[in-house]
């Protein structure tokens, strides 16, 4: 099915729309995707270019093992040992703002074992779900985004790391997640770049990667054959609300009326939500990554530096490190210290290549709910408004199984997961 191409902002805003799509990320074009597919005729805007945030530069990985939500148990007690240390991996930028005391209240509570509990394997799934729908589109003719399913190696140095491993993956296993331990001798014979004093990993043999700007692009290729619009330097500035439905998206480009509104704007997602009237606990989890030439010694798999935070994705011409998790609110500045630590922390356990690919690091901000899971769902004080927002460190991971979820729950059909976990009304008043 094609649908035009809005030429001019005339027949952009002329009548209304059915299902618009704000933010093009890859959670956004995901249910763009879907919602066409389902015979929906879908509009998507991005204030920049399609798939220009979190979703370019990050780490690539689609790895059900490590789908877990931000706040974990023992993260309360971390945090405050990493916000002393200037290279730490994970770091909260104090505040004494309400929102943020809010944010970080929640999150602490968030944090305790009996709320994990009850919110990882819902996320495993989404990711589980996820990763085979990714692997079902690389198998589809159209543009390649590197995606390769070979597994993850979570590299481990110490005793103590080692137990915090096994026993990560003895959970993950109990969800479903295959993994097997290695020894040290059989990591080196199996990724030679590794060179470190590292005890053995676990590897997980049905993790997979992709190069992430690359798969957003794919998602746009399949949207567009299934007619969606994209409407790109199109920023959504306020809105109208009247009895309970979006009226009209004010947008650069002019007013723009729609039936049904999905926001799907990353971390950005909050500051639209209070001009559509809603309370959304948002903070930036702000990570970096860095991309070198394939050098001799490429790995075959996706590598974990785990007691470090450090990961490593190769791509058929690069390897790409990324890391290090600050809460902070839109802030895209590089901390060159926390940058320096990614690349060193890399270094004493591989054989990296000498030379960066591109100079500058990317950064990146991860869309940060205070509970640290994602709100899928209709949205508690709209009948027309859907959230797909606060997908933290997993949003490539679960972005079909996203999109699957909100296009089921918009049809009114019984769905694919548990809605639960995932509803707004926990956390977007
Ligand atoms: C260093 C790092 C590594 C990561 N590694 C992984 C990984 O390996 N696997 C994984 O699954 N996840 C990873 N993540 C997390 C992942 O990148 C995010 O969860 C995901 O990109 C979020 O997607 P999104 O579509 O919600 O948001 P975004 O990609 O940020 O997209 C939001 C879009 O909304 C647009 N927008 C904003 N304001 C407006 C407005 N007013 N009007 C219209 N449009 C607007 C923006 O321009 C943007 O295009 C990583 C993140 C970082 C930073």
């Amino acid at each position: 099915m094609q649908h035009p191409t809005p030429q001019n902002a005339t027949e952009l805003t002329s009548s209304p729309h059915d299902t618009v799509v704000i933010g093009a990320g890859v959670v956004g074009m995901a249910c763009a995707l879907e919602l066409a597919r389902r015979g929906r005729r879908v509009l998507v805007l991005d204030r920049s270019r399609v798939g220009s945030g979190a979703s370019y530069g990050n780490a690539g990985w689609l790895t059900p093992s490590l789908a877990f939500p931000l706040a974990q148990p023992g993260y309360a007690v971390k945090a405050t040992r990493w916000m002393l240390d200037p290279e730490s991996p994970f770091y909260i930028r104090p505040s004494l703002s309400p929102s943020f005391l809010r944010w970080l209240g929640v999150f602490l509570w968030s944090s305790r074992r009996s709320t994990f509990a009850a919110n990882a394997p819902a996320l495993v799934g989404l990711c589980r779900w996820s990763v085979d729908a990714w692997e079902a589109i690389a198998a589809q003719e159209g543009p390649d985004f590197g995606f390769d399913r070979r597994g993850l190696v979570m590299l481990v140095e110490t005793e103590k790391g080692r137990e915090s491993a096994l026993r990560s993956a003895e959970y993950t296993g109990s969800l479903g997640i295959a993994y097997e331990w290695w020894d040290a001798q059989r990591v080196r014979a199996e990724e030679p770049i590794v060179t470190g004093t590292q005890i053995g990993a676990v590897f997980y043999p049905r993790d997979g990667h992709c190069v992430p700007n690359l798969a957003v692009d794919r998602l746009r290729h399949e949207a567009r054959r299934a007619g969606v619009v994209v409407v790109e330097d199109c920023a959504v500035e306020d809105a109208v609300v009247e009895n309970g439905r979006v009226r009209t998206l004010r947008t650069q480009r002019g007013d723009i009326e729609a039936r049904e509104v999905i926001l799907a704007a990353g971390f950005w997602s909050a500051g639209i939500g209070r001009r559509l009237g809603l309370n959304i606990p948002m903070r930036a989890a702000k990570g970096y990554s860095l991309q070198f030439n394939r050098g001799q010694v490429h790995p075959t798999r996706s590598i974990c530096l785990g007691e470090r935070k450090v990961t490593v994705t190769p791509h058929r011409d690069r390897l790409r490190l990324a890391g290090t998790l600050e809460i902070v609110g839109d802030d895209l500045s590089v901390n060159a210290r926390r940058v320096g630590a990614i690349e060193r922390a890399a270094r004493s356990l591989l054989a990296l290549p000498q030379e960066r690919a591109e100079p500058q690091p990317w950064a990146g901000l991860r869309p940060c709910l205070a509970d640290g899971m994602p709100a899928i769902g209709r949205s508690p004080h709209h009948q027309n408004l859907w959230l797909a927002i606060g997908h933290q460190m997993t949003g490539l991971k679960c972005a079909p199984a996203t999109a699957r979820l909100l296009a089921e729950l918009m049809a009114g059909e019984k769905p694919t997961f548990d809605p639960g976990p995932f509803d707004p009304k926990r956390c977007c008043g």
